[in-house]
């Protein structure tokens, strides 16, 4: 279908997105990748009345490591995420960007549109979430850092303000002995998962665990942070029996929704097998071993 007429403006920096978004009021919209928003004009499901591109504005496209931390540009795209060398050092993040849909979407949809959508279903949110990251936000009332903890509040809403953009996406390194993994499971490559999980360990050796994260994608309005899951690891020798208690407490943590991908069970059995491959390749890796990890697909 043929989108509503907008007005459409293109925007030089940050700052003029910003100044042109609140000039022009709430029914303006940035466009970024428009992988979520022009099909959702397409469908006629969004109207904005103006589109205030981010395409054309210089130095928002970038990652560079800097002070321990991996700085990611909201402009910047899936694909050159997944071929980054410096995103490769944190392999959850190329798990995350090597699964995102086909390439057609991952050389335009950015990291930026991304967690600004909220998505329930996109795959950022949960990886950067299990990595602790945080939010630069630009406004006229200047620039904050929020944690993706604070900045996602339900489905498809955000604490960003009616002219508030998403600048850089900031990932702290993670230490010696730490290392994550991400596993979605999709019908097919060009659709959004059915579940994931993203799990992120610290060991303090090869068998005791210091710290862990689990988050859980697509199974409540907002990405599921498993404490419970967390805790079965967290100050443990990882056992085959703390892993399936860990993978029994994000099953249990799980609140899916039943819909054209699965029944609710169905989706909660596969957030067990995901969190425990995920696990699995997490320790493996920060055991110093390459694991290499891929979305699940049916069939496969
Ligand atoms: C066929 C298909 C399959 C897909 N499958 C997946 C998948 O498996 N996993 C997944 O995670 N995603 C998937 N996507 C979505 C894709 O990842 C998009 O890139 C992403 O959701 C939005 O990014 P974008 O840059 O395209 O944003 P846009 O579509 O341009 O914008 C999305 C929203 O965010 C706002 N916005 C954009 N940038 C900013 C910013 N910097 N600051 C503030 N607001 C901003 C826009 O105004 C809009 O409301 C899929 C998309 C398609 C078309």
């Amino acid at each position: 279908m043929i989108p509503h007429a907008f007005d459409y403006y293109r925007a030089g920096s940050l700052e003029e997105a910003s100044r042109m978004l609140a000039e022009l009021g709430e029914e303006a919209k940035v466009l970024a990748g428009g992988q979520s928003l022009i099909p959702l004009m397409k469908l006629r499901l969004a109207r904005p009345s103006a589109l205030v591109d981010l395409n054309h504005i210089p130095r928002t496209a970038y990652i560079e490591r800097q002070n321990g931390h991996l700085r990611i540009g909201a402009m910047t795209r899936h694909a050159a995420i997944e071929e980054s060398a410096d995103a490769a050092r944190i392999p959850i993040l190329h798990d995350c960007a090597a699964g995102i849909a086909d390439c057609q979407v991952r050389n335009m949809g950015t990291i930026g549109g991304s967690v600004a959508e909220a998505d329930p279903h996109g795959d950022w949110a949960p990886v950067l979430l299990a990595l602790g990251a945080e939010v630069e936000c630009t406004g006229a009332s200047g620039s904050r850092s929020v944690p993706i903890s604070q900045f996602i509040k339900d489905a498809f809403t955000t604490v960003l303000g009616p002219s508030e953009l998403v600048r850089e996406i900031r990932v702290p390194a993670p230490g010696q002995r730490s290392a994550g993994a991400y596993i979605a499971f999709k019908r097919c490559a060009p659709v959004y998962p059915t579940a994931s999980a993203a799990v992120q360990v610290a060991m303090q050796d090869e068998d005791f665990c210091l710290d862990a994260r689990v988050v859980l994608g697509c199974v409540g309005l907002t990405p599921v942070v498993a404490t419970e899951a967390a805790a079965a690891l967290r100050g443990q020798a990882i056992t085959p029996h703390a892993i399936e208690r860990a993978a029994d407490a994000a099953m249990a943590a799980a609140d899916p929704q039943p819909d054209l991908r699965g029944s609710a069970d169905y989706k909660r059995l596969l957030i067990r097998v995901l969190t425990r491959r995920a696990l699995l390749a997490a320790l493996g890796r920060a055991r110093g071993e390459h694991v290499e990890v891929s979305h699940e697909y049916v069939g496969r």
